[in-house]
């Protein structure tokens, strides 16, 4: 790497080394057609500890499939009317640490001779005439054929838009006695304080003493570490009265943003993960739509073409979906525990978790959408149909 020429160093180059440059890095060293690529992955963290578990419903393997640590076929939905054991079938709900995911991505990737590392911070990424350049804080320039950008760009919020957050503090805990199901996770259960936001308490059980205990909220502000920690502790109150020890903890936010991200930055960077529109809006999920990007990524240049950078059909129909959900939480119309109580009460758990994948049919989405009260979601649908800026 030195001072760029005509020709770039590298075919591509990966801004940020997280989940989503990971999952496309690895497809690519899959795949023998881009045996002779040259690939920079410009990544100034460690990526070697336990900083997020991912979960996600999926109906066959995936790609990372011998990853998974855990999965379920069954989870709980409960608010204090309503409470049911959700056949997920033909679903799983599968979970992935980080900590296995770095480790087999850095071993393989590392493996790789065409595949370099760079341990520094990205200060500017731009195209001219064709060549992405990135110049980093450590004074370095490199230049790129094509770039996969992860790198979120700050947000200037518009008044005309909801900036939601799904923010979340989560313990691994050890019981004192047998107390979970581990065939059963607890996908969302409303039975706390909602504070008049959507807040629900999620459960992943590994073993009948052992789970991860999470509250989460869909808010726009975050709370004190304390206060999450008064309502886990609340909460395991009164599910494991013989007491428990806390494992290890795990906190994160992750944007519910009605505005769409760029989902190109210029010329020649393709905007991938949560940079890349890869979060549902909606419910904060990624994992899954990262994977199907990163497939219609290499579809693509394998074709020869420039990949697109937004590749999920139907998607305006589909942010519309979550723009509405969110605007009715913004304006207070319906909380979000009974918008989820009526999706999952009106609605198989199956054609909940298509809708929310963007896969169902319009059939199932008329279904959906008449589980909601229409003189709630009416007004709200009809605005951001109409919406300009978008
Ligand atoms: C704690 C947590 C739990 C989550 N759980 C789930 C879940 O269960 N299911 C689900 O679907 N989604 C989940 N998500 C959401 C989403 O899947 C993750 O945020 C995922 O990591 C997004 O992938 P990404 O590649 O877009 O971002 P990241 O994985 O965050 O990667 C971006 C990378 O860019 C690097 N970077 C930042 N600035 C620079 C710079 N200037 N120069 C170079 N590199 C830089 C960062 O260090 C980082 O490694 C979770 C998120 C969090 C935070």
């Amino acid at each position: 790497m030195g001072l760029h020429t005509e020709k770039p160093e590298f075919d591509f180059l990966f801004a940020g080394g997280g989940l989503a440059a990971l999952s496309l890095a690895l497809r690519f060293v899959a795949n023998p057609f881009f045996a002779d690529k040259k690939i920079v992955i410009v990544e100034p963290g460690e990526k070697t500890g336990n900083d997020r578990t991912w979960c996600f419903w999926e109906k066959e393997n995936g790609f990372f499939e011998a990853l998974v640590e855990k999965n379920w076929d069954l989870a709980g939905f409960h608010t204090e009317a309503f409470s049911k054991e959700l056949n997920l079938k033909p679903y799983s709900y599968k979970m992935i640490r980080s900590a296995r995911f770095y480790e087999h991505a850095m071993a393989i990737l590392k493996a790789n001779s065409n595949v370099e590392f760079l341990k520094d911070r990205i200060l500017n990424l731009e195209s001219k005439s064709g060549i992405v350049y990135v110049q980093t804080e450590s004074g370095i320039m490199i230049s790129a054929e094509l770039a996969f950008n992860s790198l979120v760009p700050p947000t200037s919020k518009k008044s005309s838009h909801h900036y939601f957050l799904q923010h979340f503090r989560g313990w691994f805990i050890r019981s004192q006695k047998p107390a979970f199901n581990p065939e059963s996770a607890t996908l969302m259960d409303f039975r706390i304080e909602q504070a008049g936001d959507c807040r629900f308490v999620y459960v992943l059980p590994f073993s009948e003493d052992t789970a991860l205990v999470e509250y989460t909220i869909f808010s726009e502000n975050v709370l004190e570490n304390g206060q999450y920690d008064d309502a886990l502790r609340n909460y395991l109150h009164s599910l494991l009265p013989d007491g428990y020890e806390i494992l290890e903890v795990e906190s994160g936010i992750i944007p519910m943003y009605s505005e769409a991200f760029p989902k190109s930055q210029a010329d020649k960077i393709i905007n991938i993960g949560t940079a890349g529109g890869m979060t549902k809006a909606s419910t904060g999920y990624t994992f899954t739509r990262i994977q199907k990007h990163s497939d219609k990524i290499i579809e693509s240049l394998l074709k020869g073409e420039i990949p697109k950078a937004s590749p999920l059909s139907g998607s305006a129909r589909h942010a519309w979906f979550d723009r509405v959900l969110l605007r009715v939480l913004a304006e207070k119309r319906m909380s979000g525990k009974d918008i989820f109580e009526n999706l999952f009460k009106k609605n198989p758990a199956d054609r909940v978790l298509r809708f929310l994948d963007d896969e169902a049919s319009l059939l199932e989405e008329l279904k959906i959408m008449s589980s909601v009260p229409s003189d709630k979601f009416m007004l709200p649908g009809i605005r951001e149909f109409f919406r300009k800026d978008s």
